[in-house]
């Protein structure tokens, strides 16, 4: 038999269903992976009693034929998840110690399902970053490396580092993750695991630190497709506490596997086509829209030419939430609070400035620029009528298409600090992604080729709002034809 760690999720649900592997022999396959694996610094805490007591507690269930759709199988949390009783920090200093005494929507729904918590993933702080070197923690390692034998440590992306390089190298079954501009798809893409960034309002974000709350979408990372399909199948759901969570039926999106997509129209958009894009990733495209064809779609040119304005205007509107959202952690209701200090005024001040890192900062003073009496009109008001615009502009495209296919990044894995020390490169790397989440629409990364450095490179599709499920038909097609099983080698022990 396989290693139990090495199973898809589809698989492992099915033999701890048909008792062929009990849930307290994967949760020890994966601790034991875990603990082998510290080197990638996917994790910021293990939870490992919980996940034992957890997976004995589904052993139960699943011996008397009992239990949810994800029963036993264990999974990976981003920490911007709050978890009850174990500590959340966001990647952030300020959220230092910071234990919830409730549990995020989305990790209920999850565990209400069956699942079992092995740990806390890295991450961005507050999820700001497309590396995930902004973490207080400290960055975490892609497993992937370039086939030069240089042995470069490179970046898994970001924001949602620590689930992709989690996935990637079978440290969990799945992970969750978060998307406000990218950080489900560009990390997925960068180390050759599946990305779902879900309709705005199909999961809840009652429970999940904020960011950009009108951006942000909570979403799986998964080995492939169909396993994508189950975790978010499971975490999606309307959920009262949260106002903009949308009341609507949560399809069998892996039921949509497979299905014909004879006749679907595929957009194609210009605008997708940088200068100075890797070769690579233009040649890849082209093979997906050969593939989509081949699959019995139609092929559409867009234009979206909007798209220009999509990151001056996410990087507008997500500092400006970012810095409302982060003005709660003053020392005083989380985590995080300065030593050493005279009054209050200074207590705030000083418990700001030890607790935040360089990029939240940032943030926050750009977003308070923004939104400043005297500047509000000339650029936050002006973000936003743009954002509408750009939502139109996807509303006509979809009257014209079904999907629309890009790449998922500009570029494969890069090493670490290569982009850090310009904040403009960095941002760049969100050119594909940013756009659903200004639009509120649904977008994925599949693993589609490598480069020829060895890398992964993934490509995006994106659908209209709540038409997931179409979107996972195109995207079991597109792993069909690219036929992607490449693994990282197991450098890391
Ligand atoms: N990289 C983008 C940013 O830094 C997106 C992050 C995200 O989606 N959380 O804002």
């Amino acid at each position: 038999m396989t290693n139990i760690a090495d199973m898809k999720l589809a698989e492992l649900r099915d033999a701890l269903k048909a008792k062929k592997v009990s849930s307290l022999e994967a949760t020890d396959a994966y601790l034991g992976r875990i603990e082998k694996a510290k080197s990638l610094n996917a994790f910021i805490i293990n939870t490992p009693e919980k996940a034992r007591e957890m997976a004995k507690a589904s052993d139960q269930k699943l011996g008397k034929d009992e239990g949810g759709p994800l029963e036993g199988v264990p999974l990976g949390i981003k920490d911007l998840y709050c978890t009850e009783g174990v500590q959340t920090t966001a990647a952030s200093h300020i959220l230092n110690g910071f234990t919830p005494r409730y549990e995020s929507s989305v990790t209920a729904n999850l565990w209400r399902d069956g699942g079992v918590m092995l740990g806390k993933l890295n991450m961005d702080e507050f999820a700001m970053g497309s590396s995930n070197e902004t973490s207080f923690y400290g960055n975490v390692i892609n497993p992937w490396r370039r086939n030069d034998g240089g042995n470069t440590d490179l970046t898994p992306g970001g924001s949602s580092g620590g689930s992709a390089a989690s996935v990637a190298a079978k440290l969990c079954a799945a992970a969750t993750a978060t998307d406000t501009g990218g950080s489900i798809r560009q990390p997925a893409s960068l180390t050759g695991t599946v990305g779902v960034k879900p309709t705005y309002g199909r999961c809840s974000r009652w429970g999940i630190v904020a960011f950009a709350s009108s951006l942000d979408q909570a979403g799986p990372i998964a080995q492939d497709v169909r396993d994508s399909a189950i975790m978010l199948k499971s975490m999606a759901g309307h959920d009262p506490k949260d106002s903009t969570s949308i009341d609507c039926p949560v399809p069998d999106y892996e039921a949509a596997l497979g299905q014909s997509l004879k006749g679907l129209k595929i957009g194609v958009p210009k605008e997708y086509r940088l200068d100075g894009m890797p070769g690579e990733i233009e040649t890849l495209w082209q093979q997906g829209i050969n593939w989509m064809k081949d699959a019995g779609c139609e092929i559409v040119d867009i234009s979206l030419p909007l798209t220009k304005y999509a990151l001056p205007v996410y990087y507008i509107v997500a500092p400006a939430e970012a810095s409302s959202n982060l003005a709660r952690y003053d020392g005083v209701k989380y985590g995080y609070r300065t030593q050493d200090y005279d009054d209050i005024t200074s207590m705030y001040e000083k418990t700001r400035a030890e607790g935040f890192g360089e990029e939240v900062k940032r943030r926050v003073l750009i977003g308070t620029y923004v939104l400043s009496a005297g500047y509000y009109d000339a650029y936050y008001l002006r973000a936003q009528k743009v954002r509408k615009k750009i939502f139109d502009e996807f509303t006509d495209a979809f009257n014209k298409v079904d999907l629309i296919l890009t790449p998922s990044a500009p570029s494969a894995a890069f090493a670490l600090g290569e982009k850090s020390a310009d904040p403009l490169e960095m941002y760049l790397n969100d050119v594909f992604t940013v756009t659903a989440n200004l639009a509120g629409i649904p977008g994925a990364s599949v693993p589609a080729g490598l480069d020829k450095q060895g890398l992964p490179l993934g490509l995006q599709l994106l659908a209209r709002p709540f038409d997931e499920e179409t979107m996972f038909k195109g995207m079991y097609a597109l792993e069909q034809a690219a036929g992607f099983t490449a693994r990282p080698n197991e450098w890391w022990g």
